[in-house]
């Protein structure tokens, strides 16, 4: 939606430009967000990233990362001064405003030119220039392809470049589930030509630990994993306290999820966390079963096919009830893409 040559225009003079991202940023928001920023900064625009939430702190690294403004209630009235005064806010890795809490309705009422770049599947009609591409395994390749578009690939440097692969990395799970296209290995291949060190950025993002948040994947191995073998489902119910007692911080549960999906003959693995403010659910499956629609239609969610999200206001316990009645509907699903 939206010509090219609007944003290009809209860029030609020096602008005041908000980038955000959805809540909880995971890499491929933060990585987009902050290699939008490096690049715009690069061409003389007045760049601030504003997160609606903190984010993991194994994405620290990145170039930018200093300047973030991340929300909280105590500085929402900046941030509305931030959204208000901005000439063009761009939106990362979500296409749904309520995916930025409650800085979403200031975007929808600001005066600003708005982008919108992203590969969920829910799109809100917000924007004036939209790069949208289901198909695309990231919206870090996604701001790759608009960088190029606009005609500046000259201006991807190292810092930009691990940015953008760090999304691109963590959003194929490590350039292994299906969306690793040919198109992702030139994308990277480029990137790691103009300086990205690949290794770098692993290491940052997935050899990082703390002691604790290791003795929590042992504890969780080892006592809460749940398996449904008549649905082919496992599942991780993990209560607030269980939290605490490991000192669990953002990002910590980042990638449970996948153990349970690890399982020879799972279909669709979850991850049930009480986070004191209601429970936070990832789901994950495999091939053709469709884990956005569980998400989006019981549990005020959505996402991917194969990596979708939701939450509710109930307790644990009937979270994971409801969640074990609407298995039943989907049974005949579960069955038929095990036996695939
Ligand atoms: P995760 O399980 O890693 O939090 O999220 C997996 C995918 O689902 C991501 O693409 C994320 O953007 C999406 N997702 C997670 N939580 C929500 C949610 O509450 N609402 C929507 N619409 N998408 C979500
Ligand atoms: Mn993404």
């Amino acid at each position: 939606m939206g010509d090219i040559n609007s944003l290009i225009k809209q860029l030609n003079t020096p602008n005041k430009i908000v980038i955000t991202t959805h809540h909880k940023p995971d890499a491929d928001a933060l990585g987009s967000s902050l290699g939008m920023a490096n690049y715009l900064i690069k061409k003389g625009h007045n760049v601030k990233v504003i997160t609606p939430s903190d984010y993991p702190g194994f994405l620290h690294w990145m170039k930018g990362n200093d300047d973030v403004l991340v929300f909280t209630d105590k500085n929402s009235k900046q941030v509305e001064k931030f959204i208000d005064e901005a000439d063009t806010i761009i939106t990362l890795d979500f296409s749904v405003l309520h995916r930025i809490n409650e800085m979403g309705e200031m975007v929808r009422n600001a005066k600003a030119f708005k982008v919108n770049v992203d590969h969920h599947l829910e799109p809100e009609d917000f924007a004036d220039y939209r790069l949208w591409d289901t198909k695309a395994a990231s919206t870090c390749e996604l701001c790759f392809e608009l960088i190029v578009m606009l005609g500046d690939k000259a201006l991807i440097d190292k810092d930009i470049a691990e940015c953008l692969y760090a999304g691109i990395m963590t959003d194929t799970g490590g350039f292994r589930h299906p969306n690793t296209t040919q198109n992702v290995h030139e994308v990277v291949a480029e990137l790691i030509g103009i300086g990205a060190d690949n290794a770098k950025v692993a290491k940052e993002i997935y050899d990082t630990n703390s002691l604790n948040r290791l003795k929590f994947l042992g504890f969780a191995l080892s006592k809460k994993l749940e398996v449904l073998p008549e649905f082919h489902t496992a599942y991780f119910a993990i209560t607030n306290d269980e939290l605490d007692q490991f000192e669990s911080k953002t990002g910590d549960t980042e990638g449970l999820v996948n153990y349970a999906l690890s399982l020879e003959g799972i279909v669709l693995a979850v991850l049930f966390k009480d986070s004191g403010d209601g429970i936070k659910m990832s789901f994950r499956s495999i091939g053709d079963f469709p884990a956005n629609e569980i998400a989006s239609k019981y549990f005020n969610g959505g996402g991917h096919r194969n990596a979708a999200g939701g939450k509710t206001d109930g307790t644990l316990e009937e979270t994971v009830d409801k969640f074990k009645s609407v298995l039943i509907d989907y049974k005949p699903l579960l069955d038929s893409e095990k036996n695939k």
